[in-house]
Formats: structure tokens, C-alpha cells, sequence
């Protein structure tokens, strides 16, 4: 029996950005086979205004359009928002509301874990200076894909929904796969080869051709490890400390 983990809306002013995206590979599985639920909608069909218009120009002038309150607050409240979330414990009572912003909490693996756990997800992608900021009243969380800005929240809502996506039981068909990712438990993943054994003079490491899977085991902790330590030892100042006991 396949059970439905997460129910995912996203609000755009371009739906059509999204085609394909969650089409393919292991997400267009996913919805296909209902673990993931994602409808994509257009934010323009909540205007009221006779030619759809979603942006206005800003208050105290300067360039830009910014988009209007009142079409984003129907979209988020036709999903069964009335106001926030109050805390990241409730998955299931109610939907958690994400405006993709470059002024959020930087997006990585424990944000993506946390907000894996929810039952019902929805994104607002923001276009051309933002949204009105009254919106945030609606608002439970901003989050942010990193210290540079894109034209909208699109790609960035494609980048959360893709990460969370790989972490709901039976979107990645070996869980174990997820597990070894790099950052999951704080290391980055070991090095991966396949056939040939030679490519170009190059050897696979002997070690990965013995059969022996204690040892193979070891060495890919080992290169894990020391790969994290070499690119990236903030990683291991961050799992260190998560680890150290209270009081000390
Ligand atoms: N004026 C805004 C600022 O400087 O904070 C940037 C607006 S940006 C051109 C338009 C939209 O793209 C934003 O409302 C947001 O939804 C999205 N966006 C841009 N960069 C992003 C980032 N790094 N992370 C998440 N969303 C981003």
C-alpha cells in the first residue's frame, strides 16, 4: 500500500516554470506513485482585477514592482492557513507556510530533516522586489537558498522541494543511500567509483576491489572523514559540538 507522506502547494505568478522539474527522475516517481503531492498555483487567479494584475509599484517610490498583498493572502488562505504556525512540532495539525526569500535562515540539512517531518508544505515564490511585506504575517518561516539573489523564488522553491522529496520513505529506493549523503550525519560522503578498475592509467583504490566489507567499511568512514576535515572542518567543529556533553 503507498501512503501519501506530504502534501506540497506551491503559489507562483509563473507555473510554468515548474514543468518537468517534478516530471522526472525520482520526484516524478514519487508523485506518480503518491508518496508526494504537488500542485503548482497560479497566483494571478486570485486577482480581482480584470486583467489579473498581481504587482503594483512600490510605496515611497524607486523601481521595482512588488506584489500585492491581497492575491497572495486569498492563495494562502484558500490552502487553510488562517494564521501561524507556531512552532515546528506541529507537522500534522497544520500546514507550514515557506516564503523563499534571500533574507531567510540559510537553507541545509537540518532545516531540510525539520521540515521533512511536515504533512503539508506551502511555498510563496516571491518576483521582481518581493512581496508586499504584510504577507509575513502569514508567514511561518523564510528561508533562503544562500547569500545571492535570483529573479524569483522558483528555483529556489525547487531546491527545498527536491532535498525534502529525497528524505520521505520511498523516494530514494535505498535509504541508506540518504543516510550516507553528504552532510546527513555531518560528514561529507565518501568518494564513489564504478567500472572500469583502470580509466585512462587511473586505478580504483584496491581496497574497494577486495570483497572485504569490514575493510571496505572502514576505509569509506575513514575517507569521509578526512575529506570533511581537509574541505570542509567547519562541518566537524558544528558535529563536534552537537555531541559534546551538557555542561561542558
Ligand atoms: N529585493 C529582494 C531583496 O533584496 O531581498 C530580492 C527580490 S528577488 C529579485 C525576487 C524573489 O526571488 C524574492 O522575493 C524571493 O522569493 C526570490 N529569491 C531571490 N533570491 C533568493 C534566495 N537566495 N533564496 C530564496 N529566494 C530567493
Amino acid at each position: 500500500m503507498v501512503i501519501l507522506y506530504m502534501k506540497i502547494d506551491i503559489l507562483t505568478v509563473f507555473p510554468k516554470m515548474f514543468q518537468g522539474s517534478f516530471t522526472e527522475s525520482l520526484i516524478g516517481k514519487a508523485t506518480k506513485n503518491s508518496i508526494l503531492q504537488i500542485k503548482v498555483t497560479d497566483i494571478r487567479s486570485f486577482s480581482k482585477d480584470k486583467h489579473k494584475k498581481v504587482d503594483d509599484k512600490p510605496f515611497g517610490g524607486g523601481v521595482g514592482m512588488v506584489l500585492k498583498p491581497e492575491p497572495l493572502y486569498d492563495a494562502i488562505k484558500s490552502l487553510g492557513v488562517k494564521k501561524k504556525n507556531s512552532s515546528y512540532k506541529n507537522f500534522y495539525a497544520k500546514p507550514f507556510v515557506i516564503y523563499m526569500s534571500p533574507q531567510g535562515k540559510t537553507l541545509n540539512n537540518v532545516l531540510i530533516k525539520k521540515l521533512s517531518k511536515f504533512k503539508h508544505l506551502i511555498f510563496v515564490c516571491g518576483h521582481y522586489e518581493g512581496i508586499d511585506e504584510r504577507i509575513i504575517n502569514y508567514v511561518d518561516e523564510e528561508i533562503s537558498i544562500g547569500d545571492y539573489v535570483l529573479t524569483g523564488g522558483e528555483i529556489p522553491t525547487m531546491v527545498v522541494v527536491d532535498s525534502i522529496a529525497r528524505m520521505l520513505p520511498g523516494v530514494v529506493k535505498e535509504e541508506s543511500s540518504v543516510e550516507n549523503d553528504s552532510f546527513y550525519n555531518g560528514f561529507l560522503d565518501y568518494p564513489h567509483y564504478t567500472r572500469p578498475a583502470v580509466f585512462r592509467g587511473h586505478k580504483v583504490p584496491d581496497v574497494l576491489l577486495s570483497g572485504d566489507h569490514k575493510k571496505i567499511d572502514l576505509w569509506r568512514k575513514n575517507e569521509a572523514y578526512e575529506r570533511t576535515k581537509k574541505r570542509r572542518p567547519d562541518l566537524l567543529k558544528r558535529f563536534r559540538s552537537s555531541i559534546k556533553p551538557e555542561g561542558r
